[in-house]
């Protein structure tokens, strides 16, 4: 974390004016730095302003707590929530135009009543969806051939994602956005809609009133759909019917939570997934991990340790020649203010992508191990996620030592 703290900022704000442009000010920053969240704290006698960047914390400021009530007050009118209420929790969405790119930002915005005060969160939902693509997605190209073969077909395909949460949207619309949606009938459920896709019939869960994954994918069949995104598989019946529409000629896009791509067949079958018609369904899984990238502006070359270089032979060996690695340069980011002093800037993601040929089928039938289906899947040429993080890293996108983090 950066301590630096601004003393002016200690001073006391009283001036709305003042806080009109220091919003705008740490919008503008959050948004510059790629932050994911901006979050408001207050102390007994502080402001904590701290940002999420690449999954850590940024001490971005720390103000008088005196300046709370204008800032609260502010951002409460700024996402049209109510400002009288301070006892219960409220979700609100500011539109905040970035003017570098002309822009419009969609921050969502959550408080929470606590001891001292309302702690407010807001997640910065930066990308343009124009921006999102399938090229965007940081697939090496001998991945990026396999999901596009994928694609080609009506099957099931999976996401695995980590971490939780945010990002999954942009890989899974990358992967969506290359269908035209005039030429197919393309139907979505999320939770929640974060970007708005033109001529994509696009749907919010609401389990109040029980429109749920399920539900929805049971009265889709009327809907006559091609391509079907399922935000997450959470529950057998899900799983079940996600299954049934892939056998129906359709295109499913899903996600699921599990730790690698192996593991996501034992939690289907675990859900109670028949193993012979998950064979026939499902097409592909695609693991990925958020990961940082290396700080274009303060990047030197990085003379690794002998384990280091021990580690990369072995990895990458089987897949690189030898005399070819011998002349690869690393990289690592040293720091520089760009970065805010933490050698990374941006992230992007490691992948692993396991293609259920015909080898893979036996297997899952089986019901074999997760290891025993990922050993199959590597003498098939799967490209592990190891090996993608230090592809990245011979690519100059991250540092061997990020990379080794995953084994
Ligand atoms: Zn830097």
């Amino acid at each position: 974390m950066n301590n630096n703290l601004n003393i002016d900022a200690l001073k006391v704000k009283r001036d709305i004016w003042d806080i009109v442009d220091y919003i705008n000010k740490m919008f503008t920053n959050a948004i510059d730095l790629w932050a994911s969240d901006i979050h408001i704290e207050p102390t007994e006698f502080f402001l904590l302003i701290r940002f999420r960047k690449d999954g850590d914390f940024l001490l971005y400021d720390k103000l008088h707590v005196e300046n709370i009530s204008w800032m609260i007050t502010r951002l409460k009118v700024l996402s049209k929530i109510k400002i009288d209420e301070n006892k219960k929790p409220q979700d609100g969405k500011i539109v905040y135009m970035y003017e570098k790119e002309s822009l419009n930002v969609d921050i969502r915005l959550s408080t929470l009543p606590t001891n001292y005060w309302e702690k407010i969160v807001m997640r910065i939902l930066k990308q343009d969806e124009s921006l999102i693509n399938i090229e965007a997605l940081w697939l090496i190209d001998v991945n990026l051939e396999k999901v596009r073969e994928s694609l080609n077909s009506t099957y099931w395909i999976i996401l695995v994602a980590w971490p939780t949460g945010s990002w999954k949207t942009t890989t899974l619309f990358g992967i969506l956005k290359n269908f035209n949606p005039l030429e197919y009938n393309i139907e979505t459920l999320e939770d929640p809609v974060e970007y708005n896709i033109e001529y994509v019939n696009q749907s919010q869960v609401k389990p109040e009133i029980w429109y749920t994954f399920s539900t929805w994918l049971r009265s889709l069949v009327r809907q006559d759909p091609d391509i079907i995104m399922v935000w997450e598989i959470r529950d057998k019946e899900t799983a079940i019917l996600a299954v049934e529409a892939a056998l129906t000629w359709h295109l499913v896009l899903s996600t699921i939570h599990t730790n690698s791509a192996a593991a996501t067949v034992q939690r289907l079958i675990n859900m109670w997934v028949e193993p012979f018609l998950l064979a026939s369904a499902m097409k592909m899984v695609i693991s990925q991990r958020l990961w940082k990238k290396i700080c274009p502006e303060c990047k030197e070359v990085d003379v690794l340790k002998d384990i280091e270089k021990r580690k990369v032979w072995e990895i990458l060996g089987p897949i690189i020649e030898k005399s070819e690695l011998e002349n690869v340069v690393f990289y690592h980011g040293k720091w520089c203010e760009k970065c805010w002093f933490t050698w990374y800037r941006w992230r992007m993601w490691f992948h692993e992508v396991l293609v259920v040929w015909e080898f893979m089928e036996p297997l899952i039938i089986e019901k074999e191990s997760a290891n025993v289906m990922r050993d199959a899947a590597i003498k098939h040429w799967m490209i592990t996620i190891t090996q993608d993080a230090l592809l990245k890293a011979v690519l100059w996108e991250t540092t061997v030592e990020e990379a080794l983090k995953l084994i």
